[in-house]
């Protein structure tokens, strides 16, 4: 068997908050209870959205956690070649072609798709890439949510490698990076599950390894909504992280008492040594 390699890839757009703390403990648990590597990467892909500082802070932050990744951090924004030879690699393939429509224009004609249709329009414009998507069902087995299903062409249709500003796209890059990282178990939150099948399809098309995945519940307010920067994520207080440790580990319903005590690395390694026994449920959780 593979040895485990997992990662947590927060994009800089902000501090981390409660629900990026719970993702990252969740993934590094996963990772260490399962002998594994834990790495961090840095999604900064989208240069207009990341900044240099929030990654430094995410950093930062997962220290004073005692998160601490295995290898050196991964940029995105320093592997824009790589993913420029992947695409080149679909393109010449005929997996991938430049789509001369705006999105807006895009989502009225989809449904005819194909170079084809593409070639001749807008020549002036700078085109984005898209993948061309068959007519499939795309199907994976979770580890927390069981079978989910997906038809690419009906739910998702062509999608964007790289954008007319160009920009790569999160999902071209995530693919690229976990297959060239290694990355055997994907752990991250639900909010990325109907992003998986199109992973999943992109991974076929570079014959590229597939990988296991566990889509955990999401933090959300009282609303229901996701914790983010949108939903105003209240900020991480860094002398109470002790506290929003135990808060997050209680959530998780191990069967034997969390210990008491003030030392983050003892705690985490009982939560380390506990974690194959619990079961997370798959529906998000509302805290305060
Ligand atoms: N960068 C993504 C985010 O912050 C996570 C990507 C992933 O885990 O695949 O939501």
């Amino acid at each position: 068997m593979n040895k485990y390699i997992g990662r947590f890839a927060p994009s800089p757009t902000g501090p981390l908050h409660i629900g990026s703390i719970f993702a990252a403990l969740i993934s590094y648990l996963d990772a260490k209870a399962n002998q594994g590597t834990w790495l961090l990467r840095i999604e900064d892909i989208d240069t207009y959205r990341c900044s240099e500082d929030m990654a430094t802070h995410i950093q930062k932050t997962l220290e004073e956690f005692g998160l601490y990744w295995d290898e050196k951090v991964v940029y995105q924004s320093e592997r824009i070649a790589l993913y420029q030879h992947y695409l080149d690699d679909l393109y010449k393939r005929d997996f991938a072609y430049p789509c001369f429509f705006s999105r807006k224009e895009w989502n009225r004609i989809k449904n005819l798709s194909g170079r084809d249709i593409n070639i001749k329009n807008k020549p002036n414009r700078i085109p984005s890439y898209r993948l061309k998507v068959p007519d499939i069902n795309i199907s994976f087995t979770d580890g927390i949510v069981g079978l989910y299903q997906q038809n690419l062409k009906q739910e998702v249709g062509d999608f964007i490698l790289k954008s007319a500003d160009g920009c790569f796209a999160y999902q071209l890059a995530v693919v690229v990076d976990d297959e060239l990282q290694g990355v055997t178990d994907i752990v991250r939150g639900q909010d990325l599950l109907d992003s998986t099948p199109r992973q999943i399809y992109l991974k076929q098309c570079l014959n590229f390894r597939p990988q296991y995945y566990k889509h955990f519940p999401l933090l959300t307010n009282q609303q229901g909504q996701k914790w983010s920067k949108q939903t105003k994520a209240p900020e991480i207080q860094l002398d109470k992280k002790i506290q929003i440790l135990y808060e997050l580990l209680n959530l998780f319903g191990f069967s034997e008492p969390i210990p008491s005590t003030n030392n983050i690395q003892e705690l985490l390694a009982w939560a380390v040594k506990n974690w194959n026994e619990i079961k997370l449920s798959k529906k998000n959780i509302i805290t305060e």
